[in-house]
């Protein structure tokens, strides 16, 4: 176990005091947050940025010949240029701005369907992707006829990897695959899994949408073809995201909408499209929450990782220690390798009463199916409660979890 020194107690209090959210009662009890895989809290500068922005510079940007249009376009160019280091893209043009993770791999899907996926080609996913990266790939299959197939999961919340090696083949025309489980915490082999996929020729695309939040990700070194993921999971605004691809790759994708900014030229007769990044963005994009993006990028890299990475464990060996030393309670998903994501079953209660009595103690988390219906067939439950953790938690608020939780599986017994 490590132990955190009074400097990294008082350092990790200030980053927390940046997050106004945190510090409030719920009726009598303070606020507990523990559902930061749905979404995380922002800090003061993302805040402020947005209100800066519709406070002093609110113009629509790129064709502006105004100051304020001038002032909004730099801004709004340098988040994505900030975004691009961050992830370690090649370039600016690489970086997309979206609604989100669910926008992103919609727009990798149906471009894909229509350009490149035929009848009788295989799309792998595997079996704890969130709903976001089953459906679209299923709508994929509906118009090109090609067939999904699934990548198993371990009784440990692994994937089966010997499994992934039988299912992967030269049939295998795109593998998309989950960073970090939403629901389970696992950490997947991503690196090497995309590798073996590109290696038959496959396209690659990374669903980070939990990945942000939790580590730092390269683009490059993972070798994916596409990555995508939502500002809100990462300390950004909610309506904003990112679809990172190689440049041959998007160049390759037929657009995704038809309007303004993601043309060049428009005639009755035809229309030629724009170039990178702006081709996939038709429409006044959304500029305040993008430039707030770059904020919480900023944000992020304030932060000594090391510091932060070795309390996030510590926070979570304690979570999977209070859980599985309560009673009656059943840890799904002990993969070696997890963020900081439990989810509970209990033998007695249903997840949502678990949740509901657990919210009269101002404790936030989640229960249901977490958009992971496939994965909660395999376990053969119906939801789980989800506590996940983000460096701003304290051993304090799981002290006073831990107190509710056996008090609330009392009641429930
Ligand atoms: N993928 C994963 C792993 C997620 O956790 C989520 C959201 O919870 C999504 C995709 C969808 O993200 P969004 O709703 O921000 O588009």
């Amino acid at each position: 176990m490590v132990v955190e020194t009074d400097q990294t107690q008082e350092m990790l209090y200030a980053i927390r005091n940046q997050f106004p959210i945190l510090n409030q009662m719920v009726g009598k009890h303070p606020l507990v947050y523990f559902d930061n895989a749905a979404t995380t809290q922002k800090p003061e500068t993302v805040i402020q940025s947005l209100d800066d922005y519709y406070r002093n510079y609110n113009a629509n940007i790129h064709r502006g010949a105004h100051y304020l249009a001038d002032k909004g376009t730099t801004a709004y160019e340098s988040s994505r240029k900030k975004i691009q280091q961050f992830i370690s893209a090649e370039t600016p043009e690489q970086v997309i701005f979206t609604k989100g993770t669910t926008e992103g791999i919609n727009l990798i899907a149906s471009g894909l369907a229509k350009s490149y996926l035929k009848a009788g080609d295989e799309i792998l996913i595997t079996g704890m992707e969130h709903h976001a990266n089953i459906v679209p790939w299923q709508m994929a299959c509906e118009q090109s006829g090609a067939v999904l197939k699934v990548i198993p999961v371990l009784d440990n919340g692994e994937l089966d990897l010997e499994a992934a090696e039988k299912l992967m083949s030269e049939k295998t025309k795109v593998f998309s695959m989950v960073y970090i489980s939403n629901a389970l915490g696992t950490i997947n082999p991503a690196k090497e899994l995309i590798a073996k996929a590109a290696n038959l020729g496959a396209i690659t695309v990374l669903d980070c949408a939990q990945a942000v939040g939790h580590f730092v990700i390269n683009v490059q070194d993972l070798g994916t073809d596409f990555a995508v993921f939502s500002g809100h999971k990462m300390f950004g605004p909610t309506g904003i995201g990112i679809l990172y691809g190689k440049k041959a790759r998007l160049e390759a994708l037929p657009p995704y909408q038809g309007g303004g900014e993601m043309i060049k030229e428009v005639t009755f007769e035809k229309t030629t499209y724009n170039e990178l990044p702006f081709r996939f963005e038709a429409g006044t994009p959304n500029i305040a929450d993008g430039i707030g993006l770059g904020f919480a990028v900023d944000f992020i890299q304030s932060l000594d990782r090391q510091t932060i990475e070795a309390h996030e464990h510590e926070l979570l060996k304690l979570a999977t220690d209070i859980i599985s030393q309560t009673p009656g309670l059943r840890i799904i998903g002990q993969a070696a390798n997890k963020a900081s994501v439990v989810s509970f079953v209990s033998d007695k209660a249903h997840p949502s009463d678990i949740g509901t009595l657990l919210d009269q103690y101002g404790i936030a988390v989640r229960t249901g199916h977490h958009c992971c219906q496939p994965l909660m067939s395999r376990f053969g439950v119906p939801g789980t409660v989800r506590v996940s953790l983000s460096f701003y938690n304290t051993k304090e608020e799981l002290e006073i979890f831990a107190r509710h939780l056996n008090k609330v599986m009392s009641m429930l017994a």
